[in-house]
């Protein structure tokens, strides 16, 4: 089952900010996931619960953004999003579009106890 996977990277990615903030109690974990990545939002919830049942993690919210997958124009190196598998370039038209991205799974936040979300493993843009 491919969101058990997923759930459990998020898990890993949990307790290894919780290593960097002893004492702290985490509350909800927020990603991005990229649409193409072909999560089904309800599996992975139910993935995510089923891990987190009986461990000390028991009640961690699961906070899921779901983003659609970027292309990048070949003729003028403009990056937009892709809706509906369209590689049609809003600069000049071009449909010579490369995907960028659309499958990945990205840490967007960590909400702990003292209510102070804090960046987790946040990878910077470029
Ligand atoms: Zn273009």
């Amino acid at each position: 089952m491919h969101e058990m996977g997923i759930a459990s990277s998020i898990l890993e990615g949990v307790a290894t900010e919780m290593r960097r903030r002893p004492g702290c109690r985490p509350l909800k974990v927020g990603v991005r996931i990229g649409e193409m990545a072909g999560i089904d939002p309800e599996s992975l919830r139910f993935a995510f619960d089923a891990l987190i049942l009986d461990t000390e993690l028991q009640g961690l919210g699961l906070d899921v953004e779901y983003r659609p997958p970027r292309a990048r124009c070949r003729e003028c190196a403009r990056e937009f999003d892709v809706h509906n598998f369209e590689l049609l370039c809003p600069g000049c038209a071009s449909q010579n579009a490369e995907c960028i991205s659309g499958d990945e799974l990205e840490f967007a936040y960590l909400e702990v106890e003292d209510h102070e979300p804090c960046a987790a493993g946040r990878k910077s843009p470029e």
